[in-house]
């Protein structure tokens, strides 16, 4: 068993009803991404995604969430209300099945950090920038038993056994440790 240790939780809750579709949070979180921070905007470089078909009154903020190597097998479809969502409209992954999410110029994923800063930020950027009050910042402190990370090496390690197999792996580190004796 590990040690307990307390952990911040920090959550953006959506309130999808007083969301306007107005995209200053695109726009903010953008720009604070930017490098320089605040030199250009574009909401493509966005960690958070509006969801927006005016004609159909839709507005849904969605937020980056983990990096999907692959894409799934099945497709969500979901029907809310009456008004039918585009498949994997919800999904948070930045996957290989669709463009939001990744960095335009890069294409390497994109993932909300909650504005981490230095100084730290009161609240994250698109809460403060949301006039509508339509994201909601919450954090609570929760008991959780410390988890044992694993050191990069270890994985990159792993990664080389996974592919090379133990022995190769083991014959080369003795080959490389013994010609660095010489
Ligand atoms: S800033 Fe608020 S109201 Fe505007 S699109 Fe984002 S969540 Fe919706
Ligand atoms: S919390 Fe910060 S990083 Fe995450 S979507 Fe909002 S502005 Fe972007």
């Amino acid at each position: 068993m590990g040690e307990k240790k307390k952990k911040i939780i920090k959550t953006i809750k959506v309130d999808v009803d007083k969301c306007n579709g107005c995209r200053a949070c695109e726009l903010v979180c953008s720009a604070f991404h930017a490098a320089p921070k605040y030199s250009s905007n574009n909401p493509a470089r966005s960690r958070i995604r509006v969801i927006h078909d005016p004609l159909r009154d839709i507005y849904v903020p969605v937020y980056a969430g983990e990096y999907a190597k692959a894409e799934c097998m099945g497709r969500d479809k979901y029907v809310i209300d009456g008004k039918e969502y585009d498949e994997c409209a919800f999904c948070r992954s930045s996957c290989p099945s669709r463009d939001i999410f990744k960095e335009p110029d890069s294409g390497l994923p994109l993932k909300c950090d909650m504005c981490e800063d230095d100084p730290p930020q009161e609240k994250p950027l698109c809460v403060q920038w949301c006039l509508n009050d339509a994201l909601i910042y919450e954090e609570r402190e929760e008991e959780v038993e410390e988890e044992v990370t694993q050191e990069d090496v270890e994985i990159g390690l792993e990664a080389m056994i996974d592919k090379y197999g133990l022995e190769k792996v083991m014959d080369t580190m003795t080959r490389m440790s013994l010609a660095k004796k010489v």
